[in-house]
């Protein structure tokens, strides 16, 4: 594995690897790599040629300085996990090689950010989906690869890509997650043993939702309901949002219909963490 740090050797890599005809799989991350990250690198290992992953903590999807700074950055752990997971290029840029001094363009999807982690975080998915074009500009990649932990992400990405029209094809893969069922996050690094043993009660209550669903609960007031109960027996929990929303538009439905996503926000202590699952 090659680990680049500037997009003029970036370009190289990929003029090269084109002219070969190889396809290139793009698994964008902000390091701090787990599981869940290497699920996505090694579904790109098995169906693509040439294998690349970014590391970079987008500074303009912070909006909260103590989490930008506080962001764990261990490299050399990353470069290894990369590597045994099949990634043929770790691209690394300096925040100044992806934005330069005189940088003023982002992109903007307006819908489907309205509301979740986009009310709660003004500016983050701009951050986002102005760094994953960039990226995606730089890298050129036949197949893009997210997680569906992020749902909204992963939505508001393949919009942009529609709407902007990139020639690629966008792959959600399911969520990794721990033996006790709490979705891997860079973040869980910052729990207590206690919170992280009940930060699987935020899975359980998601599972809860999906089953009041699949037994023919369609009253949106009464499935949250249940789901905060449970939640709100973690000590130190706050719901930040508890949903349960149609997963084309992420919107509300009052009457649930399927497919239907559950999405969460939730703080423990000191941590905020997110998950989501899908009502089929
Ligand atoms: P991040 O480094 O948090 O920006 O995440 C990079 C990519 O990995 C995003 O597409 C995430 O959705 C994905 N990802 C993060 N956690 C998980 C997980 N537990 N399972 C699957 N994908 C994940």
């Amino acid at each position: 594995m090659q680990t680049v740090r500037k997009v003029a050797d970036l370009r190289r890599i990929i003029r090269r690897a084109r002219q070969q005809g190889k396809r290139i799989g793009f698994v964008p991350t902000m390091g701090a790599l787990h599981e869940g990250h290497l699920s996505l690198i090694r579904r790109a290992r098995k169906e693509t040629d040439l294998v690349v992953a970014s590391i970079f903590v987008n500074p303009i999807q912070f909006n909260n300085g103590a989490d930008l700074s506080s962001y764990p950055r261990p490299l050399a752990r990353d470069a290894r996990l990369a590597a045994s997971a099949g990634c043929n290029v770790l691209f690394v840029p300096s925040s100044g090689e992806i934005y330069p001094p005189d940088f003023q363009t982002f992109v903007e999807v307006t819908q489907l950010t309205r509301r979740w982690e986009g009310k709660l975080r003004p500016g983050h998915f701009r951050g986002v989906t102005t760094v994953v074009a960039i990226l995606f500009n730089r890298v050129q990649p036949d197949i893009a690869y997210f997680g569906q932990k992020d749902a909204q992400q992963a939505r508001a990405v393949g919009q942009m890509i529609r709407d902007l029209g990139f020639n690629l094809r966008l792959k959600v893969l399911p969520t990794v997650r721990e033996p006790g069922g709490l979705a891997m996050s860079s973040r869980n690094q910052r729990l207590s043993p206690d919170e992280r043993r009940n930060a699987k009660i935020l899975f359980e209550s998601l599972q809860e939702g999906k089953r009041l669903i699949e037994c023919g609960l369609r009253r949106e007031t009464e499935i949250l309901r249940r789901m905060r109960a449970r939640i709100l027996k973690i000590q130190g929990a706050r719901v930040e949002y508890l949903a349960v929303v149609d997963s084309e538009t992420l919107e509300p439905m009052g009457r649930v219909k399927r497919p239907a996503m559950l999405l969460l926000a939730v703080r423990i202590g000191k941590t905020r963490l997110i998950d989501c699952l899908e009502v089929r």
